[in-house]
């Protein structure tokens, strides 16, 4: 198979005119890349949560590019292209919120923030706001209003997820893609690499915070997120 895309995480391969074949490897990187390390088992695992995570939105009526998972470290999705956008949804401060407006981190917010940022590495992902995303032509303004609303929704749903795993989903990253139609599906992924994830009683960090900061073994984190989802009634 052809390798048409080779991201900080995940290599994607081209299968035929309508699919593709994500592989996701043990590379951790932070700060744009400017942190990087090979964590054995990391890819592994994050398939595996992004396997239990897409099929419990989809179960819940959400669409997105995932079709199956073919092994240990990959899955064969529709092949979609990207939208530019970071969408970042925050339901407690932490991260560049907390960096950026100078708010500790774990304040609990009243409404969930939604917020986006221009996927360009060689940018440093700068924040946009819907009028320069409409500017820029990467979303017309049904298309922001579309993301908007299916980010919220995907927030609900998590949400509630990770509170009967015993886990408080602080904020997350997704990435939308387009189809052939033309249609707006969740593409990406979905695993502690690009979320926060606190213990709920201890609110010890089960997520990349554990890389970012040398806070711990972060496979270990990862187990706990896997194993407790996994045992989700
Ligand atoms: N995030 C991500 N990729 C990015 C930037 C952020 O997956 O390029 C995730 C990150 O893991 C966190 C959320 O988005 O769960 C909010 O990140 P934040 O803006 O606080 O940035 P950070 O300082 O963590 O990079």
């Amino acid at each position: 198979m052809k390798k048409i895309y080779s991201g900080k995480a995940k290599d994607v391969f081209e299968k035929n005119e309508n699919e593709v074949v994500i592989y996701f490897k043990d590379d951790a990187t932070a700060g744009n890349g400017a942190k990087h390390a090979i964590i054995e088992g990391k890819g592994i695992l994050n398939n595996k949560i992004t396997d239990l995570i897409f099929k419990h939105l989809m179960s819940k009526g959400i669409e997105t590019h995932f079709i199956s998972k073919l092994s240990d470290r990959e899955q064969l999705v529709k092949k979609v292209t990207i939208i530019p956008l970071e969408v970042i949804l925050r339901n407690y401060s932490a991260g560049s919120f907390s960096k950026r407006y100078g708010v500790k981190e774990g304040k609990k917010f009243k409404e969930p923030t939604f917020e986006i940022s221009y996927k360009e590495d060689a940018l440093n992902d700068p924040l946009l706001n819907k009028d320069h995303a409409i500017a820029m032509e990467i979303v017309d303004e049904k298309e922001y209003e579309e993301i908007k609303s299916k980010s919220k929704e995907i927030n609900k749903i998590l949400t509630s997820l990770f509170e009967r795993a015993g886990i408080i989903l602080v904020d997350f990253k997704l990435e939308f893609g387009k189809d052939k139609e033309g249609k707006i599906v969740l593409a990406d992924e979905f695993s502690p690499d690009n979320c926060r994830l606190w213990d709920s009683k201890t609110l010890k960090k089960l997520d990349k915070d554990n890389f970012r900061n040398d806070l711990g073994n972060l496979i270990s984190s990862y187990e706990i997120v896997l194993e407790r989802l996994t045992n989700v009634k």
